[in-house]
């Protein structure tokens, strides 16, 4: 530990003089306070370029849990928007899913954040949309044998209810704050499953299918180039004052997202680009699997009319009427 402090006062920038905050292992940059934070904000603007992520008009709206991830979000496309001439006001907007001891903090976090930067913020629901909190919905599901566990339930109706909620909100484009870790993190998730279709459907640069799009806002994640830690380090420096804890359920549920993210970690020790190396394997595969499987039929959900792949109903009208039950 002391060589490593020994080491961080005596290293230099590799930008400038200054000492270091970072020692980027998988690039081999050295960076101090002022060079990596300038660096962050310039990765992020440079990646809503690169994947042409905006278009000048857009009425942006950004889903905001009051995390650091969507801190550091909302506050970039802030600043970018202030600097672009005639934007649109972004909007916030937080799912509240009725998770207690936790999404209420959270709010408050965001709530105060937007307060302070003048952005319009906006909340929905699951009670108010869907009947339940999300804490009812496990205590009612939770001794039944089709019992799914909270993440399942949550991530559908949440995907839902934000993509609805930015619709509403006039939005043309929905901005969600994954990071580098999250986007490795679901990729290997959904190859251990097979799930190539959602990969083929994740490509980036997908024409524009009317079909589809009159349901879906187009969602962009413009911190998918920047490592957790980074991120972290980031909003610190920036002294946001972001929400620190986990859902309390990420850790009682044996969801094997939480083992593929500490399989990830301990990959990154000895191999620190691992995570780049899943963000490009991504990149070419949903773009071969997207140009393969090209014009697919969709079936319409018999209850509310999204697409449904080949079954009769879409598995969030599928949750809400076993709730009815
Ligand atoms: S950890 Fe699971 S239950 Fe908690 S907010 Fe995320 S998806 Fe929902
Ligand atoms: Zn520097
Ligand atoms: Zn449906």
């Amino acid at each position: 530990m002391s060589n490593y402090n020994t080491f961080f006062k005596k290293a230099k920038c590799s930008h400038c003089d200054n000492h270091i905050v970072i020692q980027r292992k998988y690039s081999g940059e050295n960076l101090c306070l002022k060079c990596f934070q300038q660096n962050i904000e310039k990765i992020v603007y440079k990646t809503i370029s690169k994947y042409e992520m905006l278009k000048p008009q857009d009425r942006i709206i950004v889903a905001l849990s009051g995390g650091k991830d969507s801190i550091a979000l909302l506050y970039n496309l802030y600043m970018i928007q202030n600097r672009t001439h005639n934007s649109k006001p972004l909007i916030a907007l937080t799912i509240d899913e009725g998770i207690k001891d936790y999404r209420e903090n959270s709010i408050k976090k965001a709530k105060d954040f937007c307060k302070k930067y003048n952005i319009e913020y906006r909340i929905i629901s699951f009670k108010e949309k869907i009947g339940n909190t999300l804490n009812e919905i496990v205590k009612m599901k939770k001794e039944t044998p089709d019992y799914k566990y909270a993440c399942n339930y949550c991530a559908t109706i949440r995907r839902r209810l934000l993509n609805d909620g930015a619709k509403e909100l006039g939005g043309t484009i929905l901005a969600m704050g994954h990071n580098l870790t999250d986007f490795a993190e679901t990729y290997l998730m959904n190859i251990l499953y097979n799930r190539l279709d959602i990969i083929a459907n994740q490509y980036f640069f997908k024409e524009e299918n009317k079909k589809i799009s009159q349901f879906y806002i187009k969602k962009i994640f413009p911190l998918i180039r920047i490592p957790e830690e980074e991120i972290f380090l980031y909003s610190n420096i920036k002294k946001f004052d972001y929400y620190p804890s986990h859902c309390p359920y990420r850790e009682q549920d044996p969801i094997i997202r939480k083992r593929v993210l500490d399989f990830i970690q301990q990959c990154k020790e000895s191999s620190p680009e691992i995570e780049f190396n899943l963000l490009n394997g991504f990149l070419e595969l949903s773009k071969g699997l997207y140009h393969q499987k090209g014009n697919r039929n969709y079936n319409s959900c018999q209850i509310c009319g999204y697409p449904c792949g080949t079954g009769k109903f879409c598995t969030f009208c599928k949750y809400i009427q076993e709730f009815k039950k």
